[in-house]
C-alpha cells in the first residue's frame, strides 16, 4: 500500500560525494513553497499523511521555516534525510515544539566509524559534524536512523559502524550497497560481486543477530523472494520540480558529463495530472516493474538489485562504453 511520499525539496548540495547518484549537470533549483503547498494539498486529499524530505541537502533550502509551517498546517508526519553538515545551524533550530509533534525522525549519512573512512568519500570535517548532529538529536530525543555506504575501502569496518551507531543512540542502521556511477567506477571504490556477497553474509549472519539496532541492507533483495517490496511498493516520489518519479533512487540519476534524460521513471507533473492520475500511473508502472523483476534471474552475478533496476530504466547507458565495467556489474 502506498503510504509515504518522498519529496526532493532541493537539488542543491554542499557535498560532492564520490558515490552520489544524483545528476550534477542539471540546473540547480529549490522546490518553491507554492509547489510544496500543492503537493501537500493533493496528497492530503487522498489521505497520504507521511512525508520524507530529501534532496540534495534539505538544509540548503532557503525557506525551510516555510516548509515546516506547511507540514504543520497540513498535519502531516515527516522525516528528513541530511548529510548532517549544516543540520545544527539550519535545521535543528526550526524544530520547535509545534514542529516536533509532526516529526518522526532524522536520517543521517554516516559512512565509516572514523573520520578517515567517512570523510574520504564525503567532505573533510564531515564526520565530526554528522556525529555532533546525531548527538544533538539524541539529546533532544529525536529518533535517529543512519544510512551507511559500503565501499571497498570501508567494507572491513562495518562491525565498527554498527558499534558506533549503537553507542551513539541511533535507532536503526541501513547499510547501502552501491549502484555504479562513473566516478565510483573510475575511483575503484566499488567492491567486487564476491566482496559484496561477503559483506551481505557478514551483515546477515553476524551483525544483525548481535545488535538490538534495527539493521537492514539497502540495494539488496534476497534472490529467493520474487516480489520486489522496495521503495515504490510503499510510496510515491516527487522531484524538486513536482514531477512524479517512480522511485526516489531514480530521481535524476547521474549520466556522467551529460544530463539525465527522463525515461519510464517519469510519470508526469503534479501541476498537470494531479495526484489521482499520478497514483494510477505509479501503480501501472509498478505492475510492469514487478513483472520484469519476477521474470529476471536475480541470482546472477552482481548482487545489487538497484543496479539491475537502473538498467531496466535505461540509466546505465553511460557504462556501455566501458565493456569490462558493464560486464562486471551485471
Ligand atoms: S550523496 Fe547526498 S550528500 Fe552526497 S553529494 Fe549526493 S546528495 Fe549530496
Ligand atoms: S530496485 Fe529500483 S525501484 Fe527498487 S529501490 Fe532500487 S532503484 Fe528503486
Amino acid at each position: 500500500m502506498l503510504y509515504n511520499i518522498a519529496i526532493d525539496i532541493t537539488n542543491h548540495c554542499n557535498f560532492d560525494c564520490i558515490h552520489c547518484l544524483r545528476d550534477k549537470v542539471a540546473p540547480r533549483a529549490h522546490m518553491s513553497p507554492d509547489l510544496l503547498d500543492l503537493v501537500l494539498r493533493e496528497m492530503s486529499s487522498v489521505g497520504m499523511m507521511n512525508v520524507c524530505l530529501t534532496g540534495g541537502e534539505p538544509a540548503l533550502h532557503p525557506e525551510l521555516n516555510r516548509v515546516c509551517d506547511l507540514l504543520v498546517d497540513y498535519g502531516v508526519r515527516f522525516s528528513l534525510v541530511s548529510n548532517g553538515f549544516l543540520f545544527e545551524d539550519k535545521i535543528l533550530p526550526l524544530f520547535d515544539s509545534k514542529v516536533r509533534r509532526h516529526l518522526d525522525g532524522v536520517c543521517f549519512s554516516l559512512d565509516g566509524a572514523t573520520s578517515a573512512s567517512h570523510d574520504m568519500i564525503r567532505k573533510e570535517g564531515s564526520f565530526d559534524r554528522v556525529i555532533s548532529s546525531i548527538e544533538a538529536c539524541v539529546k533532544e530525543k529525536i529518533p535517529v536512523s543512519v544510512k551507511s555506504i559500503v565501499h571497498s575501502e570501508n567494507r572491513k569496518d562495518i562491525v565498527e559502524v554498527a558499534h558506533l551507531c549503537a553507542s551513539i543512540g541511533a535507532g536503526s542502521l541501513g547499510y547501502v550497497l552501491l549502484t555504479p556511477t562513473p566516478r565510483l567506477v573510475s575511483s575503484n571504490l566499488l567492491p567486487t560481486a564476491e566482496e559484496y556477497s561477503e559483506v551481505i553474509r557478514q551483515i546477515t549472519g553476524r551483525i544483525m543477530p548481535s545488535f538490538l539496532l534495527n539493521i537492514s541492507i539497502e540495494g539488496f533483495a534476497h534472490p529467493d523472494y520474487r516480489v520486489p517490496l522496495c521503495n515504490p511498493a510503499n510510496g510515491i516520489s516527487f522531484d524538486h520540480l513536482g514531477n512524479f518519479i517512480f522511485c526516489c533512487n531514480l530521481s535524476h540519476p547521474t549520466n556522467g558529463d551529460s544530463p539525465n534524460v527522463f525515461g519510464r521513471e517519469y510519470l508526469g507533473n503534479i501541476r498537470e495530472i494531479g495526484i489521482e492520475e499520478g497514483i494510477l500511473r505509479h501503480y501501472r508502472t509498478l505492475a510492469w516493474f514487478m513483472d520484469k523483476v519476477m521474470r529476471s534471474d536475480l541470482k546472477k552475478d552482481w548482487p545489487v538489485n538497484c543496479t539491475k533496476c537502473f538498467r531496466l530504466f535505461g540509466k546505465m547507458k553511460w557504462m556501455e562504453a566501458d565493456e569490462s565495467a558493464d560486464n562486471r556489474y551485471r
